[in-house]
C-alpha cells in the first residue's frame, strides 16, 4: 500500500516525540500521515544514514515499502491535514543571519526554520523585556500564527489577546459622548485569527517558541555595526569587530535601522507628519474603585473611541478588563530634532481634552505614567536590496507604518513567510533571484497597505458628521478583505514562478530592480 515517499520529522524535546508529515509521489497515498512516539531519541540513531539527526529535528527520507520499517514504527493512517509541524520542509543548505529580534526579526527566523533554512539571529538588547504597549495583528498576521507549533502559539497569544466578541467596537462623538456607530467584532477565524495585546507580553511568547522550542540560535547583546557582501556571501560586523558570513543577511533593525542607511545608503531623515500619539497602560485598580470607570472593566474586555477635530482617543482593556491601554493622536507642531519617544505630561493631555465628553479624562487621569511617541513620515525606499542582492530589509527596517494601519507588525511577519518561501522555492544557487523575487512580491502591497494609515487617520480627523448621521458606518475602522484575508505563504507559493524567471532569464541586467520609482509619500 505504501509507494516511494518522505516523512519529515520534528522531535520536541520537552515531550519525547516526534511528529511527523509525510510526502508522497502517488495522490492515493498523500492522506496517509505517518506518526510516531518515541520514548528516546537515541533509539534512532541505528537508522542513519537515512536519518540527518540535529538537538531539535530529525530529518528522515525512506521508502515507504520497506515492511520492515512499517512494522518497527507505528505508521497509522490519518484524514488528510496541512504540513503544520515546526520544520515542514527538508534543508535547503541556505544560511541566514538576521539582524534584530523583534517580530520582523523572529517571524523571519521562524518561516525560514520551517522552510528549511538555517538561520541565526543578532540582537542588540542584552535581555528580553517586556516593552511597549498595545499592539495589532490582523487576520493576515493570526494566519502565520495559526501554523506554528499546531496552533500551540496562538493558543498562547489568545490567552494574552484582548476578547470583543460580545463588545465589539463603539464609536462615539468626542463633545456628546454619544456613540455614533457600534461596530461588531467578527467572530474569529482559528485558521486567521485577530490579536491584539501587550507588545512585550505577545513578543515573550513568540521569542521563546523561536529559542526554546524550535532551538534557533538568538544571540542577544549583539550590536551590528557593519555589512558586507560579495557575489557568493553575505556578513555582518559586530561591535567588538567579530564577522560573520551566510548566504545572506537580513536587516529586520527596525524603524532607525542602521541597515537602511549601510547597505543602502539611505539616511534616515524623518519629517514631521504634523501628528503624535499619547500612548499609556496600566492595571485596572484605580479604573475599577472609580464608578464613573468601573463598567469598562467589570464585565470582560471593552473598545471605545472617542472622534474629534483632528484628534482621536482610543481606549481599551484586555485580559478580561484587568489591564487598561489608552492611544490619543494628536497634532503636533515639535520639530523631528527631538527625541521621537519620551515620557509624556498629563497636563498637556488634560488641555486637548477640554470640551470632550468628560469620561476620557476620567480615564486618563489613572494613568501612572505615559509615552509621548512622534508620527513622523519617511520617504518610501526605492529598493530593500543591497547591490548583490544578498542583504535585504524586512519589517519596519524597510517599511514603517502610521499606528492607524494597525498593520505594521503583520506586514512585518508577511515579510517573513514571503523571503522564506521564496528561498526555499529557489535552492541555494537561487538565493539572489529569490531576494529579488521577495521584493517584487512585496513592494506594491506594502505600499497600498501603508497608504491605508493615513486614509483611515483622515475619515476621523476630518470627520462629516452629517453624513456619519446619515450612514454611521461610513466612521467604522476599515477592515478590508484585500488586507486582512490575505494569505501570505499561499500567495508567494503562487506567485513565484512568474515573477523568479524575471530575476533568472539572461537578458535581465541581474542587478536592477523592476520596480517603478515612486515619488515620496507618507509613512509612520
Ligand atoms: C522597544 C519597542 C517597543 C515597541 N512598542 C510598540 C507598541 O507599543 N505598539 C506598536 O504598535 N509597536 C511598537 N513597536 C514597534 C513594533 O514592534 C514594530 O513596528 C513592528 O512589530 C515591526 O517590527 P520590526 O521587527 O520590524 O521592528 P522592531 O520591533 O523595532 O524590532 C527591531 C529590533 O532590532 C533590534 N536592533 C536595532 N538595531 C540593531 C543592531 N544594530 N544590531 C542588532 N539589533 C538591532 C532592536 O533592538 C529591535 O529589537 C515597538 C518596538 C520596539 C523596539
Amino acid at each position: 500500500m505504501f509507494k516511494e515517499g518522505r516523512v519529515d520529522l520534528t522531535f520536541h524535546p520537552s515531550t519525547e516525540q516526534a511528529v511527523s508529515h509525510g510526502h508522497t509521489s502517488t495522490p492515493e497515498t498523500t492522506d496517509l500521515v505517518p506518526r510516531l512516539k518515541t520514548p528516546h531519541l537515541s533509539s534512532f540513531k541505528n537508522i542513519s544514514p537515512l536519518l540527518h539527526l540535529t538537538t531539535t529535528s530529525l530529518h528522515l527520507t525512506f521508502n515507504l515499502s520497506t515492511s520492515s520499517l512499517t512494522s518497527t514504527l507505528p505508521l497509522v493512517t490519518m484524514p488528510s491535514m496541512p504540513s503544520k509541524s515546526s520544520h515542514p520542509h527538508s534543508p535547503t543548505g541556505i544560511s541566514i543571519l538576521i539582524v534584530g529580534a523583534g517580530f520582523a526579526g523572529l517571524t523571519t527566523a521562524i518561516e525560514c526554520h520551517r522552510h528549511g533554512h538555517f538561520v541565526r539571529i543578532y540582537e542588540s538588547f542584552p535581555t528580553l523585556k517586556s516593552l511597549g504597549d498595545i499592539i495589532s495583528f490582523g487576520a493576515n498576521g493570526g494566519r502565520i500564527f495559526a501554523r506554528w507549533s499546531e496552533g500551540a502559539i496562538a493558543a498562547k497569544l489568545r490567552s494574552l489577546s484582548i476578547d470583543l466578541t460580545g463588545y465589539g467596537f463603539r464609536i462615539h462623538k468626542y463633545d456628546t459622548g454619544e456613540v455614533v456607530y457600534h461596530q461588531p467584532t467578527p467572530l474569529q477565524n482559528p485558521e486567521a485569527p485577530v490579536f491584539n495585546g501587550h507588545r512585550g507580553e505577545l513578543h515573550q511568547v513568540v521569542f521563546e517558541y523561536a529559542r526554546d522550542e524550535l532551538g534557533i540560535e538568538i544571540n542577544l547583546g549583539r550590536r551590528v555595526e557593519g555589512y558586507f557582501e560579495d557575489g557568493d556571501k553575505a556578513g555582518i560586523v559586530l561591535g567588538d569587530g567579530e564577522r560573520a558570513t551566510a548566504d545572506i543577511v537580513i536587516g529586520a533593525d527596525g524603524v532607525r535601522s542602521k541597515a537602511r542607511q549601510l547597505v543602502l545608503g539611505f539616511e534616515d531623515k524623518p519629517k514631521s507628519s504634523g501628528y503624535a500619539v499619547w500612548r499609556a497602560w496600566f492595571p485596572n485598580t484605580d479604573m475599577i474603585a472609580d464608578p464613573r470607570t468601573s463598567e469598562f472593566c467589570s464585565n470582560g474586555d471593552t473598545f471605545n473611541g472617542w472622534i474629534g477635530p483632528d484628534v482621536h482617543f482610543l481606549f481599551s482593556t484586555i485580559k478580561n478588563g484587568s489591564d487598561c491601554c489608552w492611544v490619543l493622536t494628536h497634532r503636533d507642531e515639535h520639530g523631528t530634532d527631538e527625541s521621537w519617544s519620551f515620557p509624556g505630561k498629563l497636563e498637556d493631555v488634560y488641555k486637548v481634552l477640554e470640551g470632550w465628553d468628560p469620561i476620557c479624562k476620567a480615564i486618563v487621569e489613572k494613568t501612572p505614567s505615559l509615552v509621548d511617541w512622534k508620527l513622523v513620515y519617511r520617504d518610501p525606499l526605492p529598493t530593500w536590496v543591497s547591490k548583490h542582492a544578498r542583504i535585504l530589509l524586512v519589517g519596519d527596517s524597510a517599511h514603517p507604518f502610521l499606528p492607524t494601519s494597525a498593520q505594521g507588525a503583520t506586514q512585518a511577519m508577511e515579510d517573513g513567510v514571503t523571503i522564506a518561501v521564496c528561498l526555499r522555492r529557489a535552492g541555494k544557487e537561487g538565493v539572489q533571484a529569490a531576494v529579488r523575487t521577495y521584493q517584487e512580491i512585496r513592494y506594491d502591497r506594502v505600499r497600498a497597505v501603508q497608504k491605508t494609515g493615513e486614509t483611515t487617520r483622515d475619515r476621523w480627523h476630518k470627520t462629516d458628521w452629517e453624513k456619519v448621521a446619515k450612514d454611521p458606518t461610513s466612521i467604522a475602522f476599515p477592515r478590508e478583505d484585500w488586507i486582512h484575508q490575505h494569505d501570505a505563504q499561499k500567495h508567494a507559493e503562487e506567485v513565484f514562478d512568474e515573477i523568479f524567471k524575471r530575476f533568472t532569464g539572461p537578458e535581465k541586467d541581474k542587478n536592477e530592480p523592476l520596480l517603478p520609482r515612486e515619488e515620496p509619500v507618507a509613512v509612520a
